[in-house]
C-alpha cells in the first residue's frame, strides 16, 4: 500500500504545525498514490454523471499490491509531471468529493490491531510543518467522517482476508500475468 514518505506518527491529542500555500504539489507526481476506495468511486461517479464502471475505466488505473498481487485502484495521472487527472490550474476540480486520502492530507491513517487507528502526519513539503498549530483530533473531526472510519475498518478487514487468496490464485492460475497482459494490451483496466 502507498505510504507517504517523510511522515511521523502522531496521537489524536498531539498538536502539529501545518501550512498550506496552495502550491498543488501534493497533487503532482502522484502516480499510483491517490488510492480510490469503493466509496470514493461511488460518490465521484455520481458527481460526474457516469456509472461506477465508467468512472473506474476513465479516471483510475489499477495497480497490484506487491506482496499479494491484490488489485487496487488509484486516480489516473496525466502529463509529464504525473498530475492527478482532477487537477485543473492548481485547483482540485472535484474538491467537494475528492477521495478520503485527499481530504485527510497531510494526515493519513490506517487501522491498528486494537480496533483503533494509527495516525501519521506528512512532512514531505518543507512549508508544511511551518504554519499554525493544528490539533490532530480537530483535523480528524473535520475531515474523517464516521462513514469513512467504518468503511476503512471493514475494507482493511476484508483485504486482510482476501489478499492472501490472491497470492494462491496468482500462483495457481498465473493471474498476475493475465492481469498484466490486459494492462499491456494498449488500454488500462481491461478496457
Ligand atoms: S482528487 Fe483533487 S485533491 Fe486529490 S490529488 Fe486529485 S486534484 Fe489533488
Amino acid at each position: 500500500m502507498y505510504e507517504i514518505k517523510n511522515s511521523k506518527e502522531v496521537e489524536l491529542t498531539d498538536r502539529v504545525r501545518f501550512r498550506c500555500i496552495r502550491c498543488a504539489e501534493c497533487c503532482r507526481n502522484v502516480e499510483g498514490a491517490v488510492i480510490v476506495e469503493v466509496k470514493d468511486a461511488y460518490y465521484l461517479a455520481k458527481h460526474l454523471g457516469v456509472t461506477v464502471a465508467e468512472f473506474y475505466n476513465k479516471y483510475t488505473r489499477m495497480f497490484l499490491l506487491e506482496d499479494t498481487g491484490f488489485p487496487i485502484f488509484a486516480l489516473e495521472t496525466v502529463g509529464k509531471d504525473n498530475a492527478c487527472i482532477f487537477l485543473s490550474k492548481k485547483r482540485c476540480s472535484v474538491q467537494e468529493l475528492k477521495p478520503r486520502t485527499c481530504k485527510m492530507y497531510p494526515f493519513w491513517i490506517y487501522p491498528d490491531d486494537n480496533g483503533g487507528f494509527q495516525y501519521n502526519f506528512s512532512t514531505e513539503r518543507r512549508h508544511h510543518p511551518k504554519g499554525s498549530i493544528v490539533r490532530v483530533k480537530d483535523w480528524m473531526r473535520d475531515n474523517l467522517s464516521e462513514e469513512d472510519k467504518e468503511y476503512l475498518t471493514e475494507d482493511t478487514r476484508a483485504l486482510t482476508e482476501i489478499a492472501p487468496l490472491f497470492n494462491i490464485l496468482h500462483k495457481r492460475l498465473d493471474l498476475r500475468e493475465a492481469v498484466l497482459s490486459l494492462e499491456n494490451g494498449g488500454k488500462k483496466n481491461g478496457k
